[in-house]
């Protein structure tokens, strides 16, 4: 079974709405082994409605459309519908009716333009809304392949690669059409009360389950490099990556006829890039770098003792930002006690007792400062661990020997402190993000050394 979506909006092809519907109803599709060919963004235009639903009728089984149902003058879906489908639009009785008690319970007159909203295409179906005046269409359009649609349409194939796009095979019946409105709330209430019913049983079975890795500190490429023939376009599951944050993602999509074999398969793909990638992977799916950091030093290994690890942060460039994202995670209390941020050299001095003439010898954005930063914190918070950033943010500030990006960063611990140097692309935002990521990346890999 393979389906096109079609998001209508100008706030969508403005940029001014995101198309979270598409996003929404791909992964509720995927989960009952429907592949999603396309999705289809047009502005409230009749005629573009109407050859983005004539042209796909013929390349899908099934088409769903969101947006445009309202009934103002620029909701121009039903007649687009209709027009697609060489029918006229008629009254539904029983929708003019709910709307009217719709206006009646509210103590309103209905106003004239939501009649509209009780037109149908001729031969289409209503599909009840709970949540609105705007009501679906469900219809079964005649694709100029199938001049007689029948009003059934059966099990649909299988093996629709996510990467290959199939057609509609010549024997295959015709397409159906559901048409709800855009606002999320209603058409999800819609999907999930009326077209998924329909559609679950003409579910061959097949399933796509899918995973996310992520990783830091690598590029794409690298990683791809590393990732090899995983990484092949007709593999199942495939492995593709995205990058985000400075994060680049590995996304598994196994799809098998048995939801057992799909759940095999995805967890014999994820351990072979785990495999692959190792230390470099911090997380799967909703973990975040911080968060994976907490859950380290929340179960240290058992020679620690009991009771969590406790990390210290002095921070000059990244103002807090570090203390932030580990503070973000419920609980951080355990394991953050205390931060510094220590922007001046003065504050440096005389909160974290660095020696002025460090500073002078080396500037603030050095090893020997950061690392003496470092130490001061985890020594005052009593920590175990305390991570120090001082850099170039920029737009201004650079020099030929240090320019904007350069960050050193340094982990104090029990045993040693590390400290290094680093050079961030970007601007201001940017190199703050990645300086903070990358220090919770150090203590990490530190923390793991532990287990
Ligand atoms: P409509 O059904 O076209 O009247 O859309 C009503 C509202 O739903 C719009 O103003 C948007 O805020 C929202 N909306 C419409 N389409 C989408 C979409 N594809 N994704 C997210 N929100 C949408
Ligand atoms: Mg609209």
């Amino acid at each position: 079974m393979n389906a096109i979506l079609i998001s209508i909006g100008d706030e969508l092809v403005l940029g001014q709405t995101i198309d979270t519907n598409s996003a929404w109803l791909s992964q509720q599709l995927a989960a009952i082994g429907c592949g999603v060919l396309e999705h289809i963004t047009i502005p409230d235009d009749q005629s573009q409605i109407e050859r983005a639903i004539t042209n796909s009728i013929s390349r899908c089984q099934i088409i769903l459309i969101t947006g445009g149902l309202g009934p103002t003058a620029d909701d121009l879906t039903r007649q687009a519908i209709a027009a697609a489908l060489g029918t006229p639009l008629v009254l539904n009785e029983p929708w003019l009716d709910n709307m009217k008690q719709f206006f009646a319970r509210r103590k309103r007159p209905m106003p004239q333009t939501n009649s509209i909203q009780a037109m149908i295409p001729t031969g289409a179906r209503i599909i009840w809304n709970n949540h609105g005046t705007a009501a679906g269409i469900d219809a079964d359009p005649v694709s100029p392949l199938f001049p007689s649609p029948s009003a059934s349409f059966g099990t649909m194939g299988e093996g629709e690669g996510l990467s290959s796009v199939p057609q509609k095979p010549a024997t295959s019946q015709p397409c159906r059409l559901f048409a709800v409105p855009g606002v999320p709330k209603e058409m999800k209430g819609m999907f999930a009360d009326y077209i998924l019913p329909i559609l679950r049983p003409l579910s061959s079975g097949a399933v796509i389950l899918s995973s996310t890795l992520h990783t830091y500190s690598l590029g794409e490429s690298a990683i791809a490099e590393l990732l090899g023939d995983l990484m092949d376009r007709t593999r199942n599951p495939s492995v593709g990556t995205t990058v985000s944050g400075g994060v680049v993602s590995l996304r598994i999509n196994a799809r098998f006829s048995t939801l057992q074999e799909a759940q095999r398969q995805l967890a014999a793909t994820v351990e072979q890039c785990r495999h692959r990638l190792r230390s470099l992977i911090y997380g799967q799916d909703d973990q975040t770098l911080a968060s994976v950091v907490a859950d380290l030093l929340l179960h240290p290994p058992t020679h620690f003792g009991p009771g969590p690890l406790i990390v210290a942060t002095a921070e000059s460039c990244t103002g807090g930002l570090l203390a932030k994202m580990l503070t973000d995670i419920p609980g951080s209390s355990a394991y953050f006690h205390q931060g510094w941020i220590t922007y001046s050299n003065d504050a440096k001095i005389k909160m974290l007792s660095v020696d002025s003439q460090l500073l002078a010898a080396h500037g603030a954005v050095s090893e020997p400062v950061v690392a003496a930063m470092a130490q001061s914190a985890r020594q005052n918070a009593a920590a175990h661990f305390a991570l120090a950033i001082s850099g170039i943010a920029g737009p201004t500030g650079g020099t030929p020997e240090k320019p904007v990006g350069t960050v050193c960063i340094a982990l104090a611990s029990g045993t040693s402190t590390e400290a290094s140097t680093h050079l961030f692309p970007g601007d201001r935002e940017v190199i703050r993000d990645r300086s903070a990521k990358t220090a919770l990346n150090l203590l990490r890999l530190q923390l793991l050394k532990l287990h």
